[in-house]
């Protein structure tokens, strides 16, 4: 069945769109507002009240639809969290979304759904948290899956410039759904959507291509390895979150490499579906590091891949070839 999507497409830019600005306006206090979860990664008032507007905006448009979100409302709720729930409200309040406490939870936990089948969301609202905390890129990531293919994803960058280069503009909005193509748009209200395209680079020594700006979440060593076979000579470009999709997506790199740094990780489903879909309506390709199709079927995690590899297309196959040299597959 064909299917549009319209009303999914605007309600996930509205609610992207009110999250990123949240997360710009909790920007300039970030220090004092990080919380360190169970795994020890750290936590903002932002990621909480980001997956809060969304959460809220989808339950509201579209009441039977499961989301599933990166984080839960566990650790704020937590009696000594008190003034980090006092922040959350506050942020929430100055974008005009008003609720109580235990609202607020339960709009957060409105995102604890464990992926199944059907039709589900999936969220990361502040994917690169690591980013956020040092003012550089981070995204806000959802998209829509059905039965595991993924059809319609909004990816905020609220520091990535609409034009590369152009850092006084407002940050950037991806979107993509199945079969019509990838746009970006400003951030900015009422900015009209561009479609965009990955790039024409065939040539392998020509490529550009970005990765992590940390190296525990991707392998450095091997990135420069593959580099070296493929005869690039320019540095990597690092960013943080799923801009790097955003950046392949419209042509200004031509690769974005995720190689695995430990056996026992899996790719978390709301770090990649969203990018994914976009870089592929523009044209591109998104693989796992052996060349697999990436299988957004199996819950949570890409439990049957190993990283990402990203690509024009055109450079896909000689990209695998270099990873199976340097024996990542
Ligand atoms: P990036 O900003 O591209 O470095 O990716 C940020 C994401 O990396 C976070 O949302 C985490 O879910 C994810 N992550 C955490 N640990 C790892 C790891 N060992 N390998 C790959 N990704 C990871
Ligand atoms: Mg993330």
């Amino acid at each position: 069945m064909s299917h549009g999507y319209e009303r999914e497409l605007a309600a996930g830019i509205a609610a992207v769109a009110l999250a990123a600005r949240v997360c710009q306006s909790v920007q300039s206090q970030i220090t004092q507002d990080v919380l360190e979860k169970k795994d020890k990664s750290p936590v903002t008032v932002a990621d909480y009240a980001s997956q809060a507007v969304v959460c809220r905006a989808l339950s509201t448009a579209f009441p039977n639809d499961p989301i599933v979100g990166e984080e839960d409302a566990a650790a704020l709720r937590e009696p000594d969290q008190q003034p980090f729930r006092d922040r959350v409200r506050a942020e929430l309040a100055k974008v005009g979304v008003n609720g109580d406490e235990s609202e607020i939870c339960g709009w957060i936990d409105r995102g604890g759904h464990d992926a199944a089948g059907g039709r589900y969301w999936t969220l990361d609202p502040i994917d690169g948290t690591k980013g956020f905390l040092r003012s550089e890129q981070y995204a806000i990531s959802l998209a829509l899956l059905v039965d595991g293919r993924i059809d319609v994803a909004v990816l905020g960058c609220p520091n990535l410039p609409l034009t590369p280069g152009d850092y006084g503009s407002n940050g950037c909005l991806f979107t993509a759904v199945r079969g019509q193509g990838a746009f970006v748009r400003s951030l900015a209200e009422g900015s009209a959507p561009q479609r965009i395209q990955v790039s024409a680079t065939a040539d392998s020594a020509h490529a550009r291509f970005c990765e992590s700006v940390e190296s525990g979440h991707s392998s450095h060593d091997h990135s420069a390895q593959v580099a070296q076979l493929l005869g690039i000579t320019k540095a990597g470009a690092r960013l943080d979150s799923q801009a790097k999709y955003g950046v392949v997506a419209r042509g200004e790199a031509d690769i974005y490499l995720r190689l695995p740094t430990r056996a026992d990780y899996f790719e978390k489903i709301w770090d990649h579906a969203g990018g994914v879909l976009v870089v592929e309506e523009a044209g591109g390709k998104a693989t796992d590091v052996g060349g697999r199709p990436l299988n957004f079927r199996l819950g949570r995690e890409l439990r049957e891949n190993r990283g990402v590899v990203v690509t024009n297309g055109k450079l896909h196959e000689r990209v695998l070839a270099a990873l199976k040299q340097v024996g990542v597959e």
